[in-house]
């Protein structure tokens, strides 16, 4: 397919981590990928890495704030003139108790990771429908499947953006975007070293079937499926990519101990 032809995706949160990941996998399919991100000195490194200047375009955009969120999408049609895929992926984790969650962390992870995603689609769905339709994947995680602790605002952020996620595909399903998510288990990134403690890795190798991290690209891959015309029939899902957290209970400890 020319590159003048190829479908055009935009990853938040792109600059590294899990939105890199996928922003590599779509541009591995010979599509361009649009690369937002807070993190300007980040992205303009990243975006350097990638050497592909023709495919890939850096934007610095704060995703919580509805201005630079037009603004950006406004670049992305002046430079692309199309949109075939929005990755929801920005997100900020603070894994704190909640009796000492403050007023403004809560509200600032809510309004990156809850309102990014409704913002950004607002911005893209007009312009994916003009070319016909496309599909919007929004990163959840398991915090958001099974409540646990130190996770009040992250956790509560993933759970409403999950069902976010079934809103969005009921409406604009019916006028031919399909809107899904990934829900990724833990996932060894820079987010992942900041929040995770000894204790906490432990406790996810304690819960997780198949014992480890997952990894970017495994992330990258089901997002990459979900956006692909092999999921054409596929809307309103969250898909767990988590070794098995989701699917299983208590257990796993004892039954290695044996
Ligand atoms: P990283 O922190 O490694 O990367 C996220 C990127 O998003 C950073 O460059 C960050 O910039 C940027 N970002 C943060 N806030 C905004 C904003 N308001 N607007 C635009 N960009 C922003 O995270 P991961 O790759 O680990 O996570 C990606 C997604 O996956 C997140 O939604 C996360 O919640 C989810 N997830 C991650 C898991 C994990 O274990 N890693 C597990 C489950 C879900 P800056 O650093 O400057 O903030």
């Amino acid at each position: 397919m020319p590159i003048a032809l190829s479908k055009v995706v935009v990853v938040t949160g792109a600059a590294r981590g899990i939105g890199l990941a996928i922003a590599r996998r779509f541009l591995a399919g010979n599509w361009r990928a649009v690369l937002l991100d807070i993190d300007g000195p980040t992205l303009a490194a990243t975006a350097r890495g990638l050497g592909r200047e023709a495919q890939a375009l850096p934007i610095e955009c704060d995703v919580a704030e509805p201005g630079q969120v037009g603004d950006a999408i406004d670049q992305v049609v002046a430079r692309f003139g199309r949109i075939d895929a929005l990755v929801n992926n920005a997100g900020i984790a603070l894994f704190k108790p909640l009796l000492e969650t403050t007023y403004e962390e809560w509200a600032r992870v809510l309004a990156v990771n809850l309102s990014g995603p409704f913002l950004c689609t607002q911005a893209c769905a007009p312009v994916m429908l003009k070319g016909g339709g496309g599909s919007v994947v929004n990163i959840g995680s398991i915090s958001g499947v099974r409540a646990s602790t130190l996770r009040v605002a992250y956790g509560t952020s993933k759970a409403a953006l999950a069902h976010l996620t079934r809103q969005q595909a009921a409406e604009l399903g019916n006028a031919g975007i399909r809107v899904n998510g990934v829900a990724p288990g833990p996932v060894d990134t820079a987010m992942a070293r900041q929040v995770h403690t000894p204790a906490i890795r432990a406790d996810y190798h304690d819960a997780i079937p198949l014992n480890r991290y997952g990894t970017e690209e495994e992330i990258a891959a089901a997002v990459w499926f979900l956006c692909s015309d092999e999921a054409s029939y596929i809307n309103g899902q969250m898909l767990a990519v988590d070794g098995g957290f989701d699917a299983s209970g208590i257990g796993l400890r004892a039954l290695r101990e044996e």
